[in-house]
């Protein structure tokens, strides 16, 4: 993961402020360090308020509640979806996958960087995950990186915007995101 340890010794570098830094994965990868909410408030107000109408989130950082497992997604909980979507749309130089906790909401929803196509699943499970492999990751909710345990390649069940089920298999990077995001969806953080 170079990319990874680039980043981390990036942060270092330019001493981001807590509020400003980038995550890793939630995950972090654009290597820019300022985040685009932070990018926001140097904005015109008119133009700031039009931004903040698409629903960006304030980001969640209490490990308490972030240690807490979250509920099954019901059809209700579909403007929650697009929510994440806009909110990891704000941060899409410094994370490339969310979780509903990750802005307050406790529902199993996830977003994710798909090879450059946001994703959204509601309820996802791993059904299998293969090619164990050591890791380490940051978090937008969290300071630094830790050490983690991935699969290589995963075969997910969730739910569309729909609420139709699909099946999946994923490999790589993006197997590492949604591993990462189903975990939040547990209340774990690396
Ligand atoms: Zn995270």
């Amino acid at each position: 993961m170079v990319q990874l340890r680039h980043a981390k010794s990036l942060f270092r570098f330019q001493g981001v402020a807590d509020d400003r830094r980038c995550g890793l994965s939630c995950l972090a990868f654009g290597l820019r360090a300022l985040s685009r909410d932070v990018r926001l408030r140097w904005l015109p107000v008119e133009k700031r308020e039009d931004m903040e109408a698409i629903m960006i989130k304030p980001i969640m950082r209490n490990e308490l509640l972030l240690g807490m497992p979250s509920e099954p997604a019901t059809e209700q909980d579909v403007p929650i979806g697009q929510d994440l979507l806009d909110t990891l749309a704000a941060h899409a130089d410094s994370c490339v996958g969310m979780a509903a906790n990750m802005i307050g909401v406790r529902k199993r929803i996830i977003v994710f960087d798909n090879n450059g196509t946001p994703e959204l699943m509601f309820n996802p499970e791993i059904m299998h995950a293969s090619n164990r492999f050591k890791t380490e990751e940051g978090c937008l909710s969290l300071v630094g990186v830790r050490p983690c345990e991935r699969f290589r390649k995963i075969h997910v069940t969730y739910q569309d915007a729909s609420f139709v089920r699909h099946e999946r298999s994923f490999s790589g990077f993006t197997a590492q995101i949604i591993q990462h995001e189903i975990d939040h969806c547990n209340g774990i953080v690396i």
